[in-house]
């Protein structure tokens, strides 16, 4: 299939084209590359297995993104790029709502005027908001997000609700639980721990260390993606996690046996717009594709921390 993935320098995006290309399909990547994460975005770039297509394109470019569907005929489109991150979603909301808002309405209308089979996009856990019902399912109401950042992808699901109502088209919303691994987010819990732990710093820890996060590997999360390519169901909307909850306590414990380090800690209270627990039901991206996610948070980690002391040369 000839596939259009957008966010391809991001972590999530390289790692799903990846795995696009050694299963043949024809790949084309587009991100608007960050001034401040230029530097490991080029390098997933560097390290994209296959014969991929790149281009720097912001996906709001209406003009840009519309000669790419113009010239190309994609099958599927992955539509993964976005401005993640709840924190500095607060500080610069107007961030949020062009990328993940306008970005995916520009995205949507050109896969209804080029009649595109299938649209997965990436949405998020953090979409459950206030949700206190575990584990969290596809079927729980989701009215109350508590960060732009949420409310932004939520607001892309609805989006994505009407064009599949209006114009008969085939898109699956991606609840993506708290995904790590290597080439992951430096603003990401698995890369600030273990950055200072290696290098003797004290980490935060919030909610003093009351948290619980779904934590998802990144090699089940593309399992997860590409098992729902053929999936074609009118709107939905389907959970990826790996139905596993990890307490932040341990998560630090297992970062420090893994590194031998003990970390220095400073408890704090739990930050505006961060949820206290994630928790994915994978029932329904099991029926629908035999999902399964096979990764522990050990062995997880273990890749993760080794990929982290080889890209930054830690002896
Ligand atoms: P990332 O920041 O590594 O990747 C996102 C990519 O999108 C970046 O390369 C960025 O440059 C690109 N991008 C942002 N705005 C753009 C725009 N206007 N035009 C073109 N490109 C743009 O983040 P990630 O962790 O790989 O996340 C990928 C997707 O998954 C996002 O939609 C995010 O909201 C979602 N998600 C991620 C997680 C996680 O734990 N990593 C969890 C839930 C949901």
């Amino acid at each position: 299939m000839k596939i259009l993935v957008t966010g391809g320098a991001g972590f999530i995006g390289s790692h799903l084209i990846n795995q696009l290309s050694r299963e043949g399909h024809s790949v084309i990547s587009v991100d608007k590359l960050s001034l401040s994460g230029k530097k490991l975005q080029k390098a997933r770039l560097r390290d994209l297995v296959g014969d991929v297509e790149n281009y720097t394109i912001d996906i709001t470019d209406q003009k840009k993104l519309g000669n790419l569907f113009q010239s190309n005929t994609f099958d599927v489109v992955y539509h993964i790029a976005a401005k993640p991150g709840v924190r500095e979603s607060i500080e610069n909301p107007f961030i949020y709502a062009h990328s993940n808002y306008i970005g995916t309405l520009t995205v949507l209308e050109l896969a209804k005027k080029y009649n595109v089979q299938h649209i997965l996009i990436a949405s998020s856990s953090s979409v459950y908001g206030k949700n206190i019902k575990v584990p969290y399912s596809e079927n729980d109401r989701v009215d109350e997000q508590i960060s732009v950042y949420a409310c932004s992808k939520r607001s892309a699901e609805l989006l994505a609700y009407t064009y599949c109502h209006l114009f008969n088209m085939n898109i699956t919303c991606l609840r993506f639980f708290t995904v790590y691994g290597p080439y992951g987010r430096p603003d990401m819990a698995p890369y600030i721990f273990t950055k200072n732990i290696i290098n003797r710093k004290t980490i935060d820890v919030f909610n003093k260390g009351k948290q619980q996060r779904d934590f998802t590997f990144i090699s089940d999360i593309i399992d997860g993606c590409i098992g729902l390519l053929e999936c074609k169901n009118g709107f939905s909307i389907v959970n990826l996690g790996n139905n596993k909850c990890v307490e932040l306590m341990d998560f630090i414990g297992t970062i420090e046996s893994i590194l031998e380090i003990k970390a220095q800690k400073r408890f704090l209270s739990i930050q505006p717009g961060d949820v206290v627990k994630t928790y994915a039901d994978i029932s329904k991206a099991k029926a629908l594709c035999g999902y399964s996610p096979k990764v522990n948070i050990s062995d997880g980690m273990e890749k993760f921390i080794s990929w982290y002391k080889d890209y930054h040369k830690v002896k």
